[in-house]
C-alpha cells in the first residue's frame, strides 16, 4: 500500500492529525497554522465553517454552532447522558424517531443533523488539512476513539468515516496510540505503564504492559461524559449564580451570553493552571452589564473536587482489574489537555506515593501521534518502524438476556480482542418457535442495570418441548473492538447474523449512502462559496488597487492646480519644471494601471 495513512485523533473538544513522512511522524498545522483544530461545526446564511472559523464565531451564532459530538455518538434519545449535555449546548438537539438530532439553519432552511454527520464534516476538514500538506488525496486513516466507547460509538465512528470519504484501516484507542507515542523511545525493557487521557469531553485510564514492542493493554476503564467541559460547566453555573446574586438577572437562558461566558471560563480555566487567579471579563454580558469578576484556583478546585477525585476512582479500579499494584506500575502517562490541571496531577502523584508523573509526551498530540505510527505499520512504512503489535481489550462486559432478567455473559470486561465465544441457548416455552435475542452491555447481573446494544428475533425454531431446541450464539468482537452476533438453530440451518451497534441507534447503509452524497453537496456548496468569496475579493482588492493608484495622480494634479492658483505670476521655468513633474507622475500612473490590468 503505497498512499499515505494518515493517523486522526477525533476528540470531544480538539481534533489532530499525524502522518509518518520522511521517517518520522509530522503532526500536521491546519490553515490557521494550529495542530489541534476544534471539533466545531457552524451554519449560517451562507456558509458552513468547520475548526477555527467555527468556534470563533460562537458567541455571534450560538444556535448553530455544534461541539461536543463525541458526547452524542451511538447513543440514544432517551439516554440519560443525551439529556444532561442538550442543557449546555446552545444549538437545539430534538428527538427523530429516538435519535437525537441537531437542529440548525443554513442558508435559510432547516437541517437536522445525527452525530455521525457532524463528526464526518470535523473527519473531512482535518482529511482536507492533510491532503493539502501531503499534496495528494488521502483514503486510508487510523483513527482513535476513547477506551471506553463502546461497539455502537465505534461503528458509528467508523460510518462518520466513511461519510467523509476516508476508509478505516484501523480503530486504535486513545490511551493505546498516547502509549504508542511513549513506547517507541523506550527501547527493549518491559514496562507496565498507566495512561491517564483526560481530554476535553472523555476520560480514559488504561494500564499496558508494553515489551518488545509487543503493546498489550492489560485493563481500561473510564467514563465517556467527563473531561475538560464539565469543569467549564461547573465553572458557568458558578457564575451565573453570581451574576443572579449581584444584578438580580438570570441569564441562564440568554444562549449568547452563555456562550460567551463559557469561552471566557474556559480560558480563566486553562490560565488557573499556571496562576493562581484568573479574571473574567465580558462586555455588555447581558441587558448591558458588563460582568468583571475573578476566579481563583482553589474555587476552582472546589468547584471539581468531587470529578477530580472520581477520576483516581477509576484508576484504582483499572488497576486492580490488570493485577497489578500501584508499585508495579512503571510509569504514569499524561495525556490529554486536562492533564494540566496541577491538582489532577497532584491527586494522581500521590495516589502513586509521591511518584514523579511522565509528562514526556505532548498531551495534546501524543493521540494523533501514535495513530500515524499505527497508520504506517498500516501502510508502507512498516520496516522502517520495526514490529509493534497491539492488544487492545474488551472495556465492558457483553452478554445476552435470560428470561428472569439476569445477564449471561459472553464476553467478559478486559478480555484481549479480537475474540469470538459461543454458548448455547435453548426455549423457554414449549412449542417457541420464535427468540428474542437482546444484547447488553455492564457489569452489573441484572440486564436492567446494564445498557442494551441491540435486539433481533430468531425465528423458524421447530416446535419442540421448552429447553429441546439448541441454539449457538456467537459473539464476535473484531480488533477495532466492532461487535457483531450470529445466532443459528441446530440441525435446520436457520440463522441470523447482526452487527451489533445501538439498539436503533446506527446508521442502515442507505442512511450511510444518502448522507455520503449530502457530503458530497455540502462540499460542492463550500466550494462554491469559496469562489464567490474569492471572486469578491479579487474584484475588491482590484477596485482598490486602481483606485489607489488614480487617487495619487488626481492628488498631485490638484496640488500643481491649486499651485498655479497661488502663482499667476510665476517663471516660464516654473510652469515647465511643474509640468514635468507631473507628466511624469502621470506617465509612470498610466504604466501602473496597464501593468495592474494585465496582472488582474
Ligand atoms: P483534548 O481533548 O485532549 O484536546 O483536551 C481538551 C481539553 O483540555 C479542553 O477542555 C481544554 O479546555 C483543556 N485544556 C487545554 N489546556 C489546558 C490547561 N492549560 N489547563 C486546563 N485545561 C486545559
Amino acid at each position: 500500500m503505497n498512499a499515505p495513512v494518515i493517523g486522526i485523533d477525533l476528540g470531544t473538544s480538539y481534533s489532530c492529525v499525524g502522518v509518518y513522512r520522511n521517517s518520522k511522524v509530522e503532526i500536521i498545522a491546519n490553515d490557521q497554522g494550529n495542530k489541534i483544530t476544534p471539533s466545531y461545526v457552524a451554519f449560517n446564511d451562507t456558509e458552513r465553517l468547520i475548526g477555527d472559523s467555527a468556534k470563533n464565531q460562537v458567541s455571534m451564532n450560538p444556535y448553530n454552532t455544534i461541539f461536543g459530538t463525541n458526547r452524542l455518538i451511538g447513543h440514544q434519545w432517551n439516554d440519560a447522558k443525551v439529556q444532561y449535555n442538550r442543557k449546555y449546548w446552545p444549538s437545539e438537539v430534538v428527538n427523530e424517531g429516538g435519535k437525537p438530532k441537531i437542529q440548525v439553519k443554513y442558508q435559510g432552511r432547516s437541517l437536522r443533523l445525527c452525530a455521525e454527520e457532524v463528526a464526518s464534516m470535523v473527519l473531512f476538514k482535518i482529511k482536507e488539512t492533510a491532503e493539502v500538506f501531503l499534496g495528494r488525496t488521502v483514503h486510508n486513516a487510523v483513527i482513535t476513539v476513547p477506551a471506553y466507547f463502546n461497539s455502537s460509538q465505534r461503528q458509528a465512528t467508523k460510518d462518520a468515516a466513511t461519510i467523509a470519504g476516508l476508509n478505516v484501516l484501523r480503530i486504535v484507542t486513545g490511551p493505546t496510540a498516547a502509549a504508542i507515542a511513549y513506547g517507541l523511545n523506550i527501547g527493549k525493557e518491559e514496562r507496565n505503564v498507566l495512561v491517564f487521557d483526560l481530554g476535553g469531553g472523555t476520560f480514559d485510564v488504561s494500564v499496558l504492559n508494553i515489551a518488545d514492542g509487543v503493546f498489550h493493554v492489560k485493563a481500561t476503564n473510564g467514563d465517556t461524559q467527563l473531561g475538560g467541559e464539565d469543569f467549564d460547566n461547573r465553572m458557568v453555573s458558578f457564575f451565573i449564580k453570581q451574576f443572579k446574586q449581584q444584578y438580580k438577572k438570570d441569564v441562564g437562558h440568554n444562549k449568547r451570553a452563555l456562550c460567551r461566558l463559557r469561552k471566557a471560563c474556559e480560558k480563566a480555566k486553562c490560565m488557573l493552571s499556571t496562576q493562581a487567579q484568573a479574571s473574567i471579563a465580558i462586555d455588555s454580558f447581558y441587558e448591558g452589564i458588563d460582568f468583571n469578576t475573578i476566579i481563583t484556583r482553589s474555587q476552582f478546585e472546589s468547584l471539581n473536587i468531587d470529578l477530580f477525585k472520581s477520576t483516581i476512582r477509576f484508576v484504582e479500579t483499572c488497576l486492580c482489574a490488570a493485577k497489578l499494584r500501584k508499585s508495579q506500575i512503571n510509569d504514569v502517562i499524561l495525556v490529554g489537555g486536562s492533564t494540566r490541571i496541577p491538582k489532577i496531577q497532584k491527586l494522581l502523584q500521590e495516589y502513586f506515593g509521591g511518584k514523579e508523573l511522565n509528562k514526556s509526551i505532548n498531551p495534546d498530540e501524543a493521540v494523533a501521534y501514535g495513530a500515524a505510527v499505527q497508520g504506517a505499520i498500516l501502510g508502507k512504512n512498516k520496516h522502517e518502524i520495526g514490529r509493534i503489535l497491539l492488544v487492545d481489550v474488551a472495556p465492558m462486559s457483553l452478554g445476552i438476556a435470560t428470561a428472569c432478567g439476569i445477564m449471561d455473559p459472553f464476553i467478559k470486561r478486559n478480555t484481549t480482542i479480537p475474540i469470538n465465544q459461543m454458548k448455547t441457548v435453548t426455549t423457554y416455552h414449549d412449542q417457541q418457535c420464535t427468540m428474542l435475542i437482546e444484547i447488553y452491555e455492564g457489569e452489573h447481573a441484572l440486564i436492567k442495570h446494564n445498557k442494551i446494544l441491540g435486539c433481533f428475533e430468531l425465528t423458524g425454531i421447530p416446535p419442540a418441548p421448552k429447553g429441546v431446541p439448541q441454539i449457538d450464539v456467537q459473539f464476535d468482537v473484531s480488533t477495532n473492538g466492532i461487535l457483531s452476533v450470529a445466532a443459528k438453530i441446530r440441525n435446520t440451518g436457520g440463522s441470523k447474523e447482526v452487527i451489533v451497534t445501538s439498539k436503533r441507534g446506527n446508521l442502515s447503509a442507505l442512511e450511510l449512502q444518502r448522507m455520503k452524497l449530502e457530503a458530497k453537496k455540502y462540499k460542492e456548496e463550500d466550494d462554491k462559496q469559496r469562489e464567490l468569496t474569492a471572486s469578491k475579493n479579487t474584484c475588491e482588492s482590484y477596485a482598490f488597487n486602481m483606485k489607489g493608484i488614480l487617487e495619487e495622480a488626481l492628488s498631485k494634479c490638484k496640488l500643481v492646480v491649486d499651485w498655479i492658483d497661488e502663482n499667476p505670476t510665476a517663471e516660464k521655468e516654473e510652469y515647465d519644471a511643474h509640468k514635468v513633474d507631473l507628466e511624469s507622475l502621470c506617465k509612470s500612473t498610466i504604466k501602473e494601471l496597464q501593468d495592474a490590468a494585465n496582472s488582474s
